[in-house]
């Protein structure tokens, strides 16, 4: 993850610390370098261009070129920018509520359920919680008794939900259920689908409406690079999602989906999946990914 685009910047910045003195024609060049190298990490091309846009109007103001160490400042602008399209300050729950409402959403094949129960055992490793793990997607069997394996091998109480019941009806009453139990999480995983369709988001809107979620997160896979980031819009558009959980950061992903996802939505990544593991899931630490490219 990261690696080419972080030996393509390397050059750039090399080249640009190199130089004594820098003009607007340096800058330039560089600029259109680092735009190659995110464009090439698969990087949203209208991120792309903001970014660069920002980059150019700093590094050329404020008297950068005058200074005594030109390229180091441009290198820095680069820095803070890249932070700022990761998101800045690492993010994750609010651990104020209890019981704290969680809603997994996301296209089938993303990890849903397998970050629900990475979710589970994280926020009892850390947090001493009790979750509840609500299997919610009734149009797949093998869903439902997935999520009731994880959940009998990692020792988390779930909810008995069946392919017969109503979503919105099986979230209700696993929110209550789990309160009965003195769970103080909630985590539902609901439906998934190879692509957006309307029922499912009019589905995953009822049962917002019906459960009030804290937290609804958009699990995404980083393998799929600018689809999931599409995607993410879209389910920001109708669920105003809370942020991002980003998995199958283990595999060779070029980091266009990290990079751009921010920006498209306006929501942070909290969480990534760094393998298949219940142990897998990191919080995301927007400095270090920042660190990583910027070597
Ligand atoms: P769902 O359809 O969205 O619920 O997806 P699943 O949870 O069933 O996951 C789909 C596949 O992705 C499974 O084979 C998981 O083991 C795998 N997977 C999920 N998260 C990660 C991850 O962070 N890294 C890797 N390498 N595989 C993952």
């Amino acid at each position: 993850m990261f690696e080419s685009l972080q030996d393509r910047l390397e050059g750039v910045f090399k080249k640009i610390r190199g130089h004594a003195r820098l003009d607007e024609t340096n800058v330039q060049e560089a600029l259109r370098e680092v735009r190659l190298a995110l464009l090439e990490a698969d990087v949203n091309f209208k991120v792309v261009k903001a970014f660069t846009e920002r980059v150019r109007e700093r590094a050329l103001g404020q008297d950068v070129l005058k200074s005594l160490t030109p390229g180091q400042m441009v290198v820095k602008i680069v820095h803070e920018e890249v932070l700022a399209l990761l998101g800045g300050e690492a993010q994750t729950l609010d651990f104020r509520q209890k019981p704290l409402i969680v809603m997994m959403t996301g296209l089938q094949g993303s990890g849903k359920t397998t970050t629900t129960s990475k979710l589970a055992l994280w926020l009892r490793r850390h947090h001493k919680r009790k979750p509840y793990l609500v299997p919610a997607d009734v149009y797949r069997p093998a869903a439902i008794d997935q999520l009731h394996k994880l959940a009998s091998q990692l020792d988390f109480p779930a909810h008995p939900s069946t392919t017969g019941q109503n979503p919105v009806d099986i979230c209700r009453e696993a929110v209550e259920e789990a309160a009965r139990q003195g769970c103080d999480v909630v985590i539902l995983d609901t439906a998934g689908r190879l692509h957006i369709d309307e029922p499912l988001m009019e589905e995953l809107k009822a049962i917002k409406a019906a459960v009030n979620p804290h937290e609804i997160l958009f699990v995404a896979d980083a393998m799929t690079g600018q689809d999931a980031v599409t995607v993410a819009g879209s389910f920001n558009e109708r669920l105003d999602i809370t942020g991002v959980v980003l998995t199958k950061m283990d595999g060779d992903a070029r980091g266009g989906a990290a990079l751009s996802i921010k920006e498209v939505t306006g929501k942070p990544i909290k969480f990534v999946g760094m393998g298949e593991k219940a142990s897998d899931l990191e919080i995301f630490h927007p400095d270090r990914a920042a660190s990583r490219i910027l070597g």
